[in-house]
């Protein structure tokens, strides 16, 4: 046994990292005859959450909770138990019987009406001390390992025997919050198989991009194509935001977890069902205002006047070319590239970037309806160290708190 380690100490369950799952779990099993520790390897819980919707937290979605179930890409069976044993309702009533009340923004987000991620933290963790979960920071879980009916988890400090153990490390995105993957360690230890991980609601950077100058200019709802090997393999609807170096916005974040380095994206920025559509009625207008000039026929497509004028600047049309003087050259190259501007994926962002980690613990390997491992009995698994990632949108936590519940409720 490591010399630096001085003490063991028991618990009926130890829960490895104080994230929204970690948290949740401690508040939904810890009583006085059932014994919690919670260890944290920062000297703080919940960094992430602090840092979700910008601050602001956003929690969860409004509506029906079977219409979350789309948003976790593949893997809308295995979270069904998880979110309907503790829906989007259940989570903001424990928040507003707590004193802070939910408002909805942004098309069903939901957040604190005191938009502080800080305020949910504080709840979280007043509700788990009251549940006498014992808090632990500064407490890495560096090795686990099971001995007849318990386990035996170490820390540089001291170590921790229960009989029961969950892991809620998170995944790898933001590693200076503390998600650095170390719960995937903690799980092959143990025998479980992990989804290769990579970064997931990531931006995209283009290759060879010209649209710097349109930094910060969105989209709303546009529509995205994706092509592999010049296969249409994926599209979507969604904001899009050009950046310095590339795509983002929500629509751009909630695809990524389908592109891959090399593919093609196509973005329609006009709101028609196909180019032939968009031809026959960009036609018309250069015929009923032939002495316009183009710009000014585009323009009543809703087009952001910065996107507009660098996409015909591109094509070398000047600010007061003539509707009548285009060629049909010209008129299909403006066609093509309003409804499907192509931008060739240079890479992804990174997990500095990314607000999610797609892969993780494999699902098979532990049962949807308990969140206990089918391999290991009394080892459970909760939030993002799974291999779950969500969209945006609130989607995240929600399966965070839902899954931590639903495991805390099982472990007792
Ligand atoms: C910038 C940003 C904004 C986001 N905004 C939103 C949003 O608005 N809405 C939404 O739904 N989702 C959002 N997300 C995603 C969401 O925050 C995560 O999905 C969620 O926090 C996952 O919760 P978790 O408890 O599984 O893991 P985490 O929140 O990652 O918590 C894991 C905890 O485990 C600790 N830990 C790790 N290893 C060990 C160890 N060996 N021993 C002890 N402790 C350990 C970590 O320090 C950490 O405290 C955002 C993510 C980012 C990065």
């Amino acid at each position: 046994m490591d010399a630096t380690i001085v003490t063991q100490v028991d618990y009926d369950a130890v829960i490895i990292g104080a994230g929204p799952a970690g948290l949740f779990c401690g508040i939904s099993c810890a009583n006085p005859k059932f014994k919690v520790a919670l260890l944290e390897k920062n000297s703080s819980p919940g960094k992430k959450l602090l840092m979700a919707g910008t601050g602001q937290c956003n929690l969860t979605h409004s509506g029906n909770i079977k219409d979350f179930l789309v948003h976790y890409g593949q893997h809308g069976k295995f979270v069904r138990p998880s979110l309907f044993n503790y829906d989007n309702l259940k989570l903001i009533n424990f928040f507003e019987q707590r004193g802070l009340r939910m408002t909805e923004l942004h098309s069903g987000k939901i957040f604190p009406e005191s938009l502080r991620s800080k305020d949910v933290l504080e709840i979280m963790l007043e509700s788990c001390k009251e549940a006498g979960v014992d808090l632990i920071y500064n407490s890495p879980a560096k090795s686990i390992l099971k001995q007849n009916d318990h386990f035996i988890i170490s820390t540089p400090q001291r170590s921790f025997s229960s009989r029961k153990v969950i892991i809620t490390t998170g995944g790898m995105s933001y590693p200076a919050t503390g998600s650095t993957g170390d719960g995937y360690h903690l799980a092959k230890i143990l025998g479980h198989s992990i989804i290769e991980p990579s970064p997931a609601l990531t931006p995209v950077i283009v290759k060879d991009y010209s649209f710097a100058e349109c930094a910060g200019i969105s989209i709303p709802n546009a529509k995205i194509f994706l092509f592999r090997c010049e296969k249409k393999i994926h599209e979507t609807r969604g904001d899009l935001l050009f950046t310095h170096k590339g795509l983002s916005g929500p629509g751009i974040l909630d695809f990524s977890r389908y592109i891959a380095k090399g593919d093609l994206l196509k973005v329609q920025l006009a709101d028609f069902r196909n180019e032939e559509e968009f031809e026959s009625d960009f036609l018309n207008q250069l015929h009923i205002h032939a002495k316009r000039s183009i710009r000014n026929c585009l323009a009543q497509y809703n087009l952001p006047d910065r996107l507009l004028n660098h996409i015909l600047d591109n094509l070398g049309i000047a600010n007061d070319d003539k509707a009548s003087g285009l060629n049909k050259k010209d008129r299909k190259m403006i066609v093509s590239q309003i409804m499907g501007f192509p931008f060739e994926v240079g890479k992804l962002g990174g997990y500095k970037e990314a607000m999610a980690t797609c892969g993780g613990v494999k699902l098979s390997e532990v049962n949807l309806k308990t969140m206990e491992s089918r391999i290991v009995p009394g080892l459970f698994f909760a939030g993002e160290v799974l291999d779950i990632d969500g969209d945006t949108g609130g989607y995240n936590l929600q399966f965070a708190f839902s899954s931590g519940a639903l495991a805390g409720q099982n472990m007792e």
